[in-house]
């Protein structure tokens, strides 16, 4: 779907029902707008259900002033005018109070978004702006004031955070990616030891060459048809359970041999469809593709392993926390854990980008799930299901994990009854 061609009011529904749906927002709380060419403002009505809004719900408010629509405008327009004409480069601004963001807006802090280099490059650095009345023009002087220092995310004091794009998918992939982010910032509070990247460390992602030369693929087999279908289902199913967001997660699948699909670079995995997907052969992309940043890490483990039909990386919050804090993510919890993901090694950041072979090497049939650094869960697996189940369950363990820190001392399962776990489910 080309979602700039929607209409600005099915923009807006869209997006708040998905915000509303991702449990980021209340019922009452948060407002979205658009500015279109003609200098009219499109934005979310007051008070209304944001559950369940319809695009007729959705209120313009004129170049000149004049307000059509069935509603009221959000109490908060003010803002939205100030700051669009504090920064005419922006087109499109999310405001809401999603629950890890607040925390913060309540300290007076911001969240680290130098935590992956993805984060960094899609939420920049974070500003702030006092406590105002809201709906006053108070309120819209502080927020245009530090958008206007060049900040496309603000966290407001007491209250919540605003971001903006030159569109609405853009807005929203930084609402979206700054309150992953805060939770991240939160957890790794718990487990203690943020590691956050430097500027030299975080360059290395953009040195990354997916640019693989292309081909063009003379037929597609049913077999690949279909797991073009089964990739989209499970990142969509991924998405819904919270282990990817809108702006990350990798999904590929062996076809045969040296034949894989992998999601593309830079596509909302909530509206990936099956062409999408880019066929990658013998080391050349499908033409006028282009796959994710970590296709040639894809690519050296089905050429190392050849037991291996599908790999997966993604952002599941309580994992990916264990590789940004750099601790040791410990699987002896429950038996579950244990059979499903072994050992969990870490790899050094930046060796997605720059030695593939060193992290393929790390993987084994004894550690099918590994972390790294500052970036992404990566699991393999024989099968999509296999590889899918491994990241849930490296996600639940993470979480009860990080969750069981308050209330006492981990007890692992002890070396003898691990010794029967793999006897008796064959573990090497
Ligand atoms: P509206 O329903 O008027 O947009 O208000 C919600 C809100 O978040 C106010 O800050
Ligand atoms: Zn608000």
């Amino acid at each position: 779907m080309n979602f700039d061609m929607l209409p600005p009011r099915s923009q807006l529904v869209e997006v708040l029902t998905r915000i509303y749906n991702q449990g980021l927002t209340t019922t009452s709380g948060g407002n979205l707008s658009i500015l279109d060419d003609n200098g009219d403002l499109w934005i979310t009505p007051s008070g209304i259900d944001k559950g369940a809004l319809s695009p007729e719900d959705i209120v313009c408010v004129r170049a000149d002033g004049t307000i059509v629509g069935r509603h009221k405008p959000s109490v908060e327009y003010p803002f939205h005018w100030m700051i669009y004409r504090a920064r005419p480069d922006l087109r499109a601004l999310v405001h809401a109070h999603p629950p890890a963001l607040v925390s913060f807006s309540i300290v007076r802090k911001t969240p680290n978004t130098c935590i992956t280099p993805q984060s960094r490059d899609i939420c920049g650095l974070v500003g702030y702006a006092p406590y105002a009345l809201p709906g006053s023009e108070a309120l819209g002087e502080q927020i245009a004031a530090t958008f206007s220092q060049g900040f496309n995310s603000v966290l407001l004091e007491n209250h919540g955070v605003v971001t903006g794009g030159q569109n609405l998918t853009q807005a929203f992939q930084r609402f979206e990616t700054l309150e992953f982010c805060a939770q991240i910032n939160l957890l790794a509070a718990k487990l203690g030891n943020l590691q956050t990247l430097t500027d030299d460390q975080i360059r290395l992602f953009y040195h990354s060459d997916h640019h693989l030369p292309e081909f063009v693929p003379e037929r597609h087999s049913s077999r690949e048809l279909e797991l073009r279908h089964d990739i989209c289902r499970f990142v969509r199913r991924a998405y819904a359970r919270r282990l990817m967001i809108s702006t990350g997660g990798t999904v590929s699948v062996r076809v045969q041999d040296d034949t894989f699909l992998i999601t593309p670079f830079g596509v909302d995995r909530y509206y990936l469809n099956p062409e999408d997907i880019v066929l990658v052969q013998d080391g050349k992309r499908e033409a006028g593709k282009l796959p994710s940043r970590a296709v040639k890490l894809h690519q050296q483990i089905y050429r190392d392993h050849r037991d291996i039909d599908c790999i997966m990386t993604a952002q599941p919050p309580n994992a990916t926390t264990y590789s940004i804090v750099s601790r040791k993510f410990d699987t002896r919890t429950i038996p579950e854990s244990y059979i499903v993901l072994r050992d969990i090694p870490i790899a050094p950041y930046g060796l997605t980008y720059t030695d593939p072979r060193a992290i393929s090497a790390m993987i084994r049939p004894d550690a099918p799930v590994i972390l790294l650094q500052n970036d992404a869960v990566l699991a393999t697996g024989k099968s999509l299901l296999q590889t899918f189940d491994r990241l849930e369950v490296a996600e639940f363990s993470a979480q009860a994990l990080i969750n069981s820190l308050h209330l006492g001392e981990l007890v692992p399962i002890a070396d003898e009854e691990l010794r029967d776990l793999r006897r008796q489910f064959k573990l090497s």
